[in-house]
């Protein structure tokens, strides 16, 4: 059995790890992938991620290190950073958030003090831990309160469960707070910095946009860019921008120094510089035409796979998509049905998803009504319109049938088929 990266051969002295980077290797490769904040990474970027740079200490940052050494890490980071900047058109770019969140807590350190009022999405709505969850640690520090969407509608010329910006407007009036978090982890729609900008002016507040899922379609012209009419915008760079586990932060000049000292030292030890090496390779293949095109994909693929599960009966929350994600209400479906089911029986016959809480989910979030279904990954293996459709239709006889062995097993075999033509990794040194 290989182990699934270029560095397979190294791994032969572990052969623990070394089989369980394998087992998943293959669990990826022969397995659909929708979980909408995961991608597959290029071969450059998972080879950089485990490079030699991973050895270095470079406490602070280009220039200005605590320890000797650095010079090429330097570059690195420079390159990094440059990149970054020329990608969204940024001043001042830090690459060295370990993660999203690390990069949401940085930004809250670099603009508030504790005690502060943060308007930030309603978790339920879609919302992020990071956006107040009485379970994270910036709702200890600030206060938050929330913004939802609006109703569900049956009528077409009224658009249900999207961002209710009277309720925005409504809730910076009476709140004041001193900052307004666009963004969210489980919303089909494009969110516009524009009105949240003016709302933020309309009561003096900042503004700081949560790209963490949209970041590669953004990077990609495929959404509009909020870099330029948001004070902080922060992202992951391993969702739909497709680089490595990590996350960024892009900002105006004038917030430079105060974003870089909260992350460092403010939050952060010494940065990955493995990892800003494959950020660096991430925004370069980000900067290119053909990923343009795959931003242009991921969408299309999104609305495909949206229309082919309407017609399966699903329910999708805001009736449709614009990005790289569907949510999907199961109860019209099969009012029995709660996601963390949808999510058992779909994984057990090799389509990989997460259950996710419906906008007033009359569920708990550990079960939920919902699914979210992404595009983002399997676009990347080279999947297109018709394979959505047949993925919807795989999506709808497993549930539909789920307690038919016979049905499954069908279902089992297609999928193995689908994922056998569509290898993400078909070049890879050392994979089967
Ligand atoms: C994924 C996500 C994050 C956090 O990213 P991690 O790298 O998992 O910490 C933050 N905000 C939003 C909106 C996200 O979707």
């Amino acid at each position: 059995m290989s182990a699934g990266s270029p560095f397979g051969a190294w791994l032969e002295s572990d052969p623990e790890v070394a089989r369980l980077i394998g087992e998943e290797y293959e669990r990826q490769v022969t397995t659909i992938q929708l979980i909408a904040s995961e991608n597959f990474t290029s071969p450059a970027v998972l080879a950089a991620t485990g490079s030699v740079l991973t050895n270095k200490y470079s406490e602070g940052y280009p220039g200005a290190r605590y320890y000797g050494g650095n010079r090429v890490i330097d570059e690195v980071e420079d390159l990094a950073r440059d990149r970054a900047k020329s990608l969204f058109g940024a001043e001042h770019a830090n690459v060295q958030p370990h993660s999203g969140a690390n990069a949401n807590l940085a930004a809250y350190q670099a603009l508030l003090e504790p005690g502060d009022t943060v308007l930030a999405m309603r978790l339920d709505h879609g919302g992020h831990l990071t956006h107040g969850s009485p379970a994270s640690i910036t709702s200890k520090i600030w206060r938050f309160v929330d913004y939802g969407v609006t109703p569900a509608s049956d009528d077409p010329d009224v658009p249900g469960e999207v961002i209710d910006f009277d309720q925005v407007r409504d809730r910076a009036k009476s709140e004041q707070p001193k900052l307004i978090v666009a963004g969210s982890t489980a919303y089909s729609r494009t969110i516009d910095a524009e009105p949240f900008r003016q709302i933020a002016d309309e009561v003096g507040a900042l503004l700081m946009f949560d790209a963490a899922h949209p970041a590669g379609l953004i990077a990609g012209g495929a959404h509009p860019n909020p870099v330029e009419i948001a004070d902080v915008v922060t992202f992951t760079t391993h969702k739909t921008l497709r680089g490595p586990r990590g996350g960024a932060i892009v900002c105006k000049a004038e917030y430079a120094k105060k974003i870089d000292s909260a992350i460092f030292p403010g939050l952060q030890g010494g940065p990955l510089e493995h990892v800003i090496a494959a950020k660096a390779i991430a925004f370069e293949e980000a900067a290119r035409p053909e990923f343009r095109a795959y931003a242009a994909s991921v969408v299309a693929n999104a609305k495909a796979f949206a229309t082919a599960l309407q017609v399966e009966g699903f329910r999708l929350v805001s009736g449709g998509t614009d990005n790289h994600l569907v949510l999907v209400d199961l109860r019209p479906f099969d009012a029995k049905l709660t996601g963390k089911v949808a999510q058992e029986v779909l994984d057990r016959n090799g389509i990989t998803c997460n259950r996710n809480t419906i906008p007033d989910d009359p569920r708990s979030p550990f079960v939920t009504s919902g699914l979210r279904l992404g595009t983002a990954a399997e676009t990347t293996a080279g999947m297109r319109e018709g394979e959505m459709a047949t993925i919807a239709q795989l999506i709808g006889r497993t549930l539909r049938h789920r307690d038919d062995a016979k049905a499954l097993s069908a279902v089992s075999e297609e999928v193995a088929e689908l994922c056998a033509a569509f290898p993400p990794y078909p070049g890879l040194v050392g994979s089967t």
